[in-house]
């Protein structure tokens, strides 16, 4: 129990932003935004609570996974008004779709073709991973490779989504929500190490920000295009694969002879909270 307490929830009211670095009042993010999961009662917990079913009494928020993280400018005019707004409506497209396909059984196409906007979907993905930890009292960010292409791949507008970066997508049909800020991923298989990567989880659909993949190192999932994207409101086609979906906990819960690396304050999973006496 007494290693539950370490881990923090709740932040400070001010500080370095996570992602432009100013000091500031900090806001909270929603995590996924408010209008792709409507925020309830859910309980928190961290990879290894979650992976080693050790927290008994796990922290519980009254409105969804939500994290004092990031300054008003952030949170309101970039990642409010500019990128959220295409990443609810791929959401709700989306959704609709897996919900008549789980709910009626009705028989759909493998896969739906969708028109995004990858350059705002991207960016709004990218925010809330940002978003998704506290900030450390009195520092600034960590600056690494990842983590700094992240920021100013999200920060300047007419930047170009980075080489070294790919953004796997998959349907995820699941009520909960986590975001994992930082992954390295290794194999004991000689495929490889990938040292860095971001997860971003809600229904319907799973975000898997992975950076300087070897080639060697297999991921069987589709990839948002990037290479002929410019401009903010560019559009591009993506398939939306209903069949190839993988285990919920993929690939956060390692397959054999795969091993994770993670900070642990840096991993939030949400859960919503059943009613009590049910279950
Ligand atoms: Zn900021």
């Amino acid at each position: 129990m007494k290693k539950d307490n370490k881990i923090k929830f709740k932040g400070d009211k001010e500080g370095y932003c996570n992602i432009c670095g100013k000091y500031s009042q900090l806001t909270r993010d929603h995590i996924p935004p408010q209008g792709c999961v409507k925020p309830t009662l859910v309980e928190l917990r961290t990879l290894t609570q979650y992976i080693s079913e050790s927290s008994k009494n796990p922290k519980v928020s009254q409105s969804g996974l939500n994290i004092l993280s990031i300054c008003g400018n952030c949170n309101n005019n970039l990642l409010g008004t500019e990128y959220d707004p295409e990443l609810i409506e791929v959401c709700k497209k989306v959704a609709g779709v897996v919900r008549i396909q789980r709910e009626l059984g009705l028989s759909l196409p493998e896969k739906i073709p969708l028109s995004i906007k990858p350059q705002r979907l991207i960016r709004s993905v990218i925010g809330h991973i940002l978003a998704g930890k506290l900030p450390i009292t009195g520092k600034l960010p960590i600056s690494a490779l990842f983590p700094d292409a992240l920021r100013n791949y999200f920060l300047d507008q007419s930047s170009n989504i980075p080489d070294k970066l790919e953004i796997y997508y998959w349907v995820y049909p699941s009520n909960k929500q986590s975001v994992i800020n930082s992954l390295a991923i290794g194999s004991g298989l000689g495929e490889g190490f990938i040292s860095g990567s971001s997860l971003l989880k809600f229904f319907p659909l799973a975000f898997w920000v992975v950076w300087d993949k070897p080639t060697s190192f297999p991921i069987s999932f589709t990839k948002i295009p990037k290479d002929k994207v410019k401009d903010l409101d560019e559009t591009c086609q993506i398939m939306i694969d209903l069949r190839h979906v993988p285990r919920l906990d993929y690939p956060e819960v390692p397959s054999e002879g795969r091993y994770i690396m993670y900070h642990e304050d840096s991993t939030f999973l949400a859960q919503p909270k059943k009613p009590k006496g049910f279950g």
